[in-house]
């Protein structure tokens, strides 16, 4: 597959959770992929989508909706875990271009339930992790959250965090923050 270097996909993943351990008779499954797009040449955030996923071996949990605000009746709406993945590769090109998340929950979760449903991951083999990557650009002793993040570089929280739309196109800005300042280096 040859890669493309038009934009990077920003993906944040929500899933079933609990507080506390996961119920013996269910298991933490994805309800959202949150997507952002971020074009290379500009460096300028592009569209943000949310898909919805229907969970087949959990439900959402009061807790889980505290913290993500999704419903069991807005994820009953949502497509399959598979149908999801055959957008990502098929209207965002996934497979091609070079995608990433914050944090690495978000790629071992996908690669956990890619397994488990045996289904070919729609992600490319080019991951940026922007948490650690932010770390490492301001030489800080350990990674910091999201929210963090963004206070750091004092650029406002856009939209629920922990809605995986809302947190993709506030990751796809740090990113971009950090992506400028390595230009503007290399041009020095
Ligand atoms: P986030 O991208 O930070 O919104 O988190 C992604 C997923 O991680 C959530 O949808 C939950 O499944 C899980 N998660 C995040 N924070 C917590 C928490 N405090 N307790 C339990 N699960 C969590
Ligand atoms: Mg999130």
């Amino acid at each position: 597959m040859a890669r493309l270097l038009d934009q990077i996909l920003i993906i944040d993943i929500e899933a079933t959770c609990w507080d506390g351990p996961t119920p013996s008779d269910q298991e933490s499954e994805i309800i959202e992929i949150g997507l952002a797009s971020l074009d290379v040449t500009t460096l300028d955030p592009l569209e943000k989508r949310s898909i919805l996923i229907r969970p087949e071996r959990s439900t959402v949990s009061p807790f889980c909706t505290q913290l993500t605000t999704l419903t069991q009746k807005q994820v009953d709406q949502g497509v399959s875990f598979s149908t999801a993945c055959a957008i990502l590769k098929n209207d965002h090109n996934s497979r091609g271009r070079t995608w990433a998340s914050y944090g690495d929950y978000d790629r071992r979760q996908f690669a956990r339930q890619c397994e488990a449903l045996q289904v070919t991951s729609p992600l490319g083999m080019s991951h940026i992790n922007v948490k650690n990557l932010f770390a490492l650009a301001n030489g800080l002793s350990h990674e910091v959250g999201m929210a963090e993040a963004l206070k750091r570089l004092d650029i406002p929280l856009e939209g629920t965090h922990h809605r995986g739309i809302d947190d993709a196109w506030n990751i796809a800005h740090i990113l971009a923050v950090l992506l400028t300042r390595i230009r503007t280096d290399e041009a020095a």
